[in-house]
């Protein structure tokens, strides 16, 4: 019997942005409760611009928006910034593929209304491949015994763990 760790979005979303992190998570540790500007529930939500609305969940994925437009399903996922929007891609073509894995057909799309701008994702046998590759190695970090090592990268500023991984002796 073997046990597959279940994959979510924020699972994607953290892995193309750090992978030391993508353990952490996995590892349940508890970021930096006490800097308030990095508590990561928050930021998550802050990112997502998701606070107070209600999210659509398909098995282990929760979209923010499902809409018919011209007789085609759309998956809308509202992001605050375009900044880490490699990430927000991957994060979208993954609820996509699970999607198609149910039988539904759809495509999607990011929305920065804060940026006016709005990117189509659609998805592709590339991309599922890519998705594929994420899935098996975010399970094979969590088994990792250590975490991978810390990476200066532009999200540790805003990220939960800095302290953890940047504090000095
Ligand atoms: S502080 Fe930087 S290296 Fe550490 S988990 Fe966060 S993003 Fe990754």
């Amino acid at each position: 019997m073997s046990y597959l760790m279940p994959v979510t979005g924020t699972d994607i979303w953290y892995y193309f942005i750090c992978k030391r992190e993508s353990w952490l998570m996995a590892h349940e540790i508890a970021p930096d409760q006490e800097d308030e500007n990095v508590d990561l529930g928050r930021f998550i939500h802050e990112y997502r611009y998701s606070r107070g609305k209600k999210e659509i969940e398909a098995g282990h994925i929760k979209m923010d928006r499902l809409k018919k437009v011209n007789g085609e399903l759309v998956v809308q996922e509202v992001k605050k910034s375009s900044t880490f929007i490699e990430s927000a891609r991957y994060q979208l073509l993954y609820y996509l593929d699970q999607l198609r894995q149910m039988g539904i057909n759809a495509r999607g799309e990011l929305l920065f209304p804060e940026e006016r701008k709005k990117e189509r994702v659609d998805w592709t046998q590339e991309s599922k491949q890519k998705l594929e590759e994420a899935v098996s190695d975010i399970r094979s970090i969590a088994k990792m015994p250590v975490p991978p090592e810390p990476k200066k990268i532009t999200f540790c500023r805003k990220c939960a763990y800095r302290e953890y991984c940047w504090a000095e002796g």
